[in-house]
């Protein structure tokens, strides 16, 4: 048994340097013009490819840490360099946590490198879960998967909205109820291969942050897949509906499962936005001079900084926490997935909201960094589970009673 540190191994240093080389060379210097663009970054991904931050094998490295920790250290650095070309960077892993979360090892190794392609030849993926009356609420999803045995293939329809690289991705994750009766417990995660008639992109909207990053509604019309599309196999879903019907216990919703790994994740892109203003202000603060001496000199200004600083650390330990936990197969017993994406995304807002402040009116202005940061943040709070459905599960967790 090792003992126990706070370090971090060589290794892991530097990953963490060498994303962070990409951040501040690369995303920083483009952030601001794609937030006004509003389009997919197609040369900051291909860039990110080609240095193999955009790939599979990234990220396959990154799960074998034992610690946990490399998932969380590259997605705070690239967050850091821009929180919307992250999520542009970042939004096929949502697809590809689906995939290794629900598939077979087959499935697996045939879908997973398509959701990034190669460079020179890029592939986007999407995770469609959220429809227009189930956000929150992901049992009572309407999109229908029907069987037609004889063809063995699934027919999907429905409408899927706010989806990341929806409509544009080559290659979606599509959760469906196949069972309505059954609601969270009769739904299956489906692929949808590139090429694949009866789906489109519906609505693309226009948003408050994260504006680099492609968010759209994804309409699926009587869209036919092959049997061998249903992540995880009919046999095993057949088995999970069977328990479910029976009223036995199963092992939970496909898109819950997902949401699941990828929490640390969310709050680890928070830290990194926070982290950025946090930083940033300091900086200024110290730069800034008025009545004749620097702004920081202020206790008002300085214990904003420390406070800020205080929320960025304790981000980051919740964070690392619950990525170590989530390697090392721990149960999240009191919620620590939720705990460490409802703690640093709030910090994020608050730690954003204060770089403003203390930038005063160049904060609230558009040619320097800390408005987009902030505007950046506030997603962190709503997608992949609100800040209210975090304190639900915390509390249900903790207490062991239905809180409502
Ligand atoms: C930019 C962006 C990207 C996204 N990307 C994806 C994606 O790639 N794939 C995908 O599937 N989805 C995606 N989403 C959808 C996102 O996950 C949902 O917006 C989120 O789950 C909230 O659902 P909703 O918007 O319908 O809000 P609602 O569920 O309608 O919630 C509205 C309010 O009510 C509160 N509320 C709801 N139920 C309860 C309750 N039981 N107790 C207390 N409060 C409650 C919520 O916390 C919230 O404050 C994305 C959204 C955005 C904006």
């Amino acid at each position: 048994m090792s003992e126990f540190s706070m370090e971090l191994s060589a290794d892991q240093v530097t990953l963490r340097d060498w994303v962070h080389g990409f951040a501040e060379g690369v995303m920083r210097p483009a952030a601001a013009e794609w937030d006004e663009r509003e389009e997919t970054p197609w040369p900051i991904i291909e860039e990110a490819a080609k240095l193999g931050i955009y790939g599979l094998d990234i990220l396959a490295n990154a799960f074998m840490d034992p610690s946990g920790l490399s998932t969380v250290l590259i997605l705070e650095e690239l967050a850091w360099g821009d929180a919307g070309l992250c999520m542009s960077i970042m939004g096929s892993s949502l697809a590809v946590a689906a995939i290794l979360a629900n598939g077979t090892p087959a499935q697996q190794a045939e879908w997973m490198p398509q959701c990034y392609g190669t460079p020179g030849d890029l592939k986007l993926a999407a995770f469609a879960v959220s429809e227009p009356d189930a956000g929150s609420d992901v049992s009572s999803l309407r999109t229908r998967a029907v069987y037609d045995e004889a063809k063995d293939e699934w027919v999907l329809n429905g409408t899927k909205t706010w989806i990341t690289n929806g409509g544009i991705a080559n290659l979606h994750v599509v959760v469906a109820s196949v069972d309505p009766a059954l609601a969270g417990r009769g739904q299956a995660s489906f692929v949808v291969p590139e090429g694949t008639k009866g789906i489109r992109m519906g609505q693309k909207f226009k948003k408050m942050g994260i504006r680099a990053s492609h968010t759209a509604e994804v309409v699926l019309e009587d869209c036919r897949i092959p049997g061998s599309c249903l992540l995880g196999g009919k046999e095993k879903l057949d088995e999970r509906l069977a328990r479910a019907r029976e009223g036995r216990s199963s092992s939970g919703q496909a898109a819950m499962a997902t949401f699941e790994a990828t929490r640390p994740g969310i709050g680890a892109q928070a830290l990194g936005i926070a982290r950025a203003a946090y930083e940033y202000s300091l900086d200024y603060a110290k730069e800034r001079r008025q009545f004749g001496r620097a702004i920081i000199e202020n206790q008002a200004i300085a214990f904003k900084l420390a406070d800020m600083k205080a929320r960025v650390d304790a981000s980051r330990l919740l964070v690392w926490r619950a990525a170590w936990m989530a390697a090392n197969r721990k149960p999240f017993t009191s919620g620590e997935g939720s705990m460490s994406k409802l703690f640093a995304s709030e910090s994020a807002v608050k730690v954003t909201e204060e770089a403003i402040q203390i930038l005063g009116g160049y904060g609230y202005v558009r040619e320097y960094p800390v408005e987009r940061w902030h505007r950046d943040s506030k997603i962190y709070t709503i997608f992949e589970g609100t800040s209210e459905i975090q304190r639900l599960i915390i509390s249900r967790a903790i207490s062991g009673v239905h809180i409502r």
